[in-house]
């Protein structure tokens, strides 16, 4: 989650209702992600998704490879 200068960690709560337009990365390999899931109500349904897919990334496990490693397009 990138906030004015400066990256912090936000819950995905925050991430949907205070910062919806922020750039947000990946926590474990950096690549640029989006929130998805319903908007209905606090904690309801909401994910994290890469933008790209990475074999990568732990938080990934459909297309986890075994490897950590930062995403090729990794924000900084
Ligand atoms: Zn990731």
């Amino acid at each position: 989650m990138r906030i004015e200068s400066g990256w912090r960690p936000v819950s995905l709560d925050e991430a949907v209702s205070r910062y919806a337009t922020a750039v947000k990365r990946c926590p474990a390999c950096h690549g640029r992600v989006s929130i998805n899931g319903s908007y209905s109500g606090p904690g309801f349904g909401k994910s994290m998704t890469h933008r790209r897919a990475h074999g990568g990334c732990p938080l990934k496990p459909d297309t986890y490879s075994g490897m950590p490693s930062l995403h090729p397009l990794a924000i900084s």
